[in-house]
């Protein structure tokens, strides 16, 4: 069955224009290409192309040596010849007939190439979706519509009873139709419409419209389509919600524009509702909303409680085809769809009048883009939201320290729910130590004897159990006990982990596989050892101890076929699994009553990563994965095993006590100089020779000295700039690359771009050398 709402896009009618071929008309035209340059590029504008240029267009042009047709996208219009003296040469074609960029993302577009350091051209070609570049899911059409009565021949033409009859049909429709809709309507052949065509009663054009199998699936992978919503009814908010309400609803009224929100409410407070009511009223001033979630919350569960309330609603995932990404966009950019729900890149729909950005789990990382241009949807979203002057509403039971850190300067207001609606009790936590837990036998097992105790009460009390466990595979080191040699990825520098299912041992970055040995590759002596604990091997030994019980694992071994993670939920929500253990992915937004015991196998697991931000991702896991507990009306606990019981972040977790957390972790950040007081950029760069890669980053540690002098010399001595570097990445070889890194810090995010603009305008990297730039990093590996 197909949803209504997401297909009833009508058509929509772009002419193809024409090829150039004309003489110069005094108009030249800047066009950026998908490059790494952040450069513009001036063309000619021959006459018979001026109707039709326009800023926000795709052109061709002749680019670089050879002048190869390349496409790229108009910036600028002007009368103004560029200043140098060589010929400028002439565009080629405009194609499209309207804009595909309006002038809100021109701006925002040239933001982000400005801040995260790219190319316009890069940024553009990234944001609009390949479906909409290619013209996928449309295709040109032959319509014909009836010659006005002043331009029919004179005298009159007979025509054939066959003829009459469409020419009749066709009249009566009062619109263009296309000459095969037009056949099948008057039951004859397209030949009897060209005849009238021909007698110069009707008259033929083209245009490009949308095909019909272009329409979106509602839902990730199989092909099956949103069942049409069943409207629900808001809910009777409670005080907190009330109290929240209120300050948005004044937001959405005034005209006051730019207006961020954080929402921090502990998990099951009932955030989602304010989001309804917030997107609800916006659809009333006939405006429209994005909703931003991680990709994994699309979930038909969170995808009906949008559109069951909230008009038309478009679902932005990453299973869709180019078509359908490409339909999405164009029925956005026609005003057909009222609410956008989707990942981080949704944060770029082209709506037309758009009244609130909504994020929820605004500290989510997957927001955070890791390749060019890496942008932070988050970030995007502020700037968006500044720009196009409107109210955003992010929110979260872990906002980010980033996040936090402007609520508390002012820059956003912040709004809190402390409480579990219903005054359901948050869950009681208890700390597992497991140097103390009793080992049974000597042998080790992952569940500790308090934690099989505890999942053998809930299972006969009929609860269901969730067991968190972040890592994959099941034997996560394998070394040889003879010589100490650890199986090692032949591309990267990390250690290989074995996964009995597929038997084979996989790098978990590029996705080497090999054969798993019994004997050491190095030194051929017998008795490799397999250790160390993934969710596989945890699996296992659930199975062997839970005999009658149903246990399913959930990680993106298993959840690799679209529509697989849906089908484990939908099972876990009619109670066919008993015990669902998976890796982080089990840990966000999952709100099923029944769970009353959550259990976290090894809390420590990314803990002692190299990366400042470790302790938070730990933090946000944890009070994440035990927000899923006691959501019914059972109530509900939560077990963590964890070696150090007294780490703050632990300890904090347990007591559900994100403030304290928050403020002991902004103290260490900012007497080291993290961020958020400090901004940071990290530098890498790699290629697949060693000497290569330091050559190079000699180079870069000599231009950032020299740019570090010029913005001194400039008067931004106020803000120091620290240089780290260059060093090896934690992760010297990557997928055969050799990478080297430098990590840029300064208290003022001005003086920090100036200083690597500069660097990047000395230094040019040699062939098979790369460099990439990363603001305001996320991955420090
Ligand atoms: P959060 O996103 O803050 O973790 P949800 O928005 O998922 O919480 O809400 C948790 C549950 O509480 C949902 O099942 C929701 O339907 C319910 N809920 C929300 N608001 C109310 C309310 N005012 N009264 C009763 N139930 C509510
Ligand atoms: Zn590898």
């Amino acid at each position: 069955m197909t949803a209504p709402s997401l297909f009833n896009t009508g058509t929509r009618r772009r002419a193809e224009p024409p090829a150039a071929t004309g003489p110069h008309s005094g108009l030249f035209a800047n066009v950026v290409f998908d490059r790494p340059l952040d450069t513009e590029y001036t063309y000619a504008v021959p006459t018979d192309l001026v109707e039709t240029v326009g800023v926000g267009k795709r052109v061709e042009a002749p680019f670089g040596r050879g002048g190869k047709v390349t496409i790229g996208f108009c910036v600028r219009v002007t009368d103004q010849p560029p200043s140098a003296a060589f010929e400028t040469k002439a565009l080629l074609r405009v194609l499209d007939g309207d804009a595909i960029i309006d002038d809100h993302l021109m701006k925002l577009t040239r933001w982000i190439a400005d801040y995260y350091l790219c190319g316009w051209g890069q940024v553009l070609h990234a944001v609009v979706p390949a479906g909409v570049r290619e013209n996928a899911g449309t295709r040109v059409a032959a319509f014909v519509e009836p010659v006005p009565r002043e331009s029919l021949p004179n005298p009159l033409p007979s025509v054939t009873p066959q003829q009459k009859a469409a020419l009749d049909k066709l009249k009566k429709e009062g619109r263009p139709l296309e000459i095969t809709q037009l056949a099948r309507i008057a039951k004859c052949t397209t030949g009897v419409v060209a005849g009238l065509v021909k007698k110069g009663l009707l008259r033929k054009f083209s245009e490009r419209i949308e095909t019909e199998a272009g329409g979106a699936r509602g839902l990730p992978g199989e092909g099956e389509e949103l069942a049409a919503p069943t409207p629900l009814a808001p809910l009777e908010l409670n005080a907190d919600q009330k109290r929240v309400w209120e300050q948005v609803r004044a937001a959405l009224h005034s005209d006051g524009g730019y207006k961020p929100f954080l929402l921090h409410g502990v998990t099951g407070s009932g955030k989602t509702e304010v989001y309804l009511r917030a997107i609800e009223e916006v659809v009333k001033q006939g405006k429209e909303a994005i909703v931003l979630v991680p990709e994994i919350s699309l979930t038909p569960q969170t995808i009906s409680r949008f559109s069951g309330r909230c008009g038309n609603v478009a679902v932005l995932h990453s299973h869709l085809t180019d078509a359908e990404r490409g339909g999405y966009w164009r029925r956005v950019a026609t005003g057909h769809v009222q609410v956008v729900v989707g990942a981080r890149s949704a944060v770029f729909a082209p709506t037309r009048k758009l009244g609130l950005i909504v994020i929820d789990e605004e500290h989510e990382n997957s927001f955070k883009q890791e390749s060019t241009p890496r942008y932070h949807a988050r970030d995007v979203a502020v700037m968006r939201a500044r720009l196009e002057g409107i109210p955003l509403l992010m929110g979260s039971a872990t906002p980010s320290l980033e996040s936090w850190s402007n609520a508390a300067r002012g820059n956003y207001t912040l709004l809190s729910m402390p409480n579990r609606v219903e005054s359901r009790p948050m869950p009681a936590v208890k700390v597992i130590d497991l140097r103390h837990e009793p080992k049974p036998s000597g042998k080790h097992f992952a569940i500790g004897a308090t934690l099989e105790k505890a999942m053998r009460d809930t299972l006969k009390s009929k609860g269901q159990i969730i067991l968190l466990l972040n890592r994959r595979g099941f034997s996560t080191h394998v070394h040889c006990q003879a010589c100490g040699h650890v199986a090692q990825c032949q591309n990267c520098d990390l250690a290989l982990t074995f996964h009995r299912t597929k038997a084979a041992l996989v790098c978990h970055f590029c996705g080497y596989e090999t054969a798993p040995f019994q004997n050491c590759p190095s030194c051929s002596q017998p008795g490799m050892r397999y250790q160390g604990l993934g969710t596989e091997k945890l699996h296992a030994e659930i199975e062997e101890k839970f005999p009658g019980s149903v246990c399913q694992r959930m990680d993106s071994d298993t959840m690799a076929k679209p529509g697989s993670h849906q089908r484990v939920l939908d099972a876990f929500r009619d109670g066919l699994i008993h015990i669902l253990v998976g890796t982080q992915m089990i840990a966000k937004g999952l709100d099923f009553p029944n769970v009353t015991l959550v259990g976290v196998v090894n809390a420590d697991v990314g803990l002692h990563l190299p990366d400042f931000r470790s302790a938070e991702r730990t933090f946000q896991i944890l009070a994440q994965v035990a927000g899923r507990a006691g959501r019914g009306d059972k109530g509900g606990q939560v077990l963590v095993q964890t070696f150090t019981p007294e780490h703050p972040c632990i300890t904090l977790a347990s007591n559900h006590d994100f403030v304290t957390f928050a403020g002991q972790e902004l103290a260490h950040r900012k007497e080291h100089q993290y961020p958020p007081f400090h901004r940071m950029a990290r530098l890498i760069v790699r290629s697949e020779k060693e000497e290569a890669a330091g050559a190079f980053a000699d180079t870069l540690a000599a231009a950032f000295a020299e740019a570090t002098k010029r913005a001194q010399a400039g008067g931004a001595a106020v803000a120091q700039v620290r240089i780290l570097g260059p060093a090896e990445c934690p992760v010297f070889r990557l997928n055969n690359y050799y990478r080297f890194h430098f990590q840029v810090q300064s208290a003022d995010s001005g003086v920090l771009h100036t200083v690597l603009r500069d660097v990047l305008a000395i230094a040019k990297p040699p062939s098979g050398v790369e460099f990439q730039v990363d603001i305001d990093p996320f991955s420090m590996l």
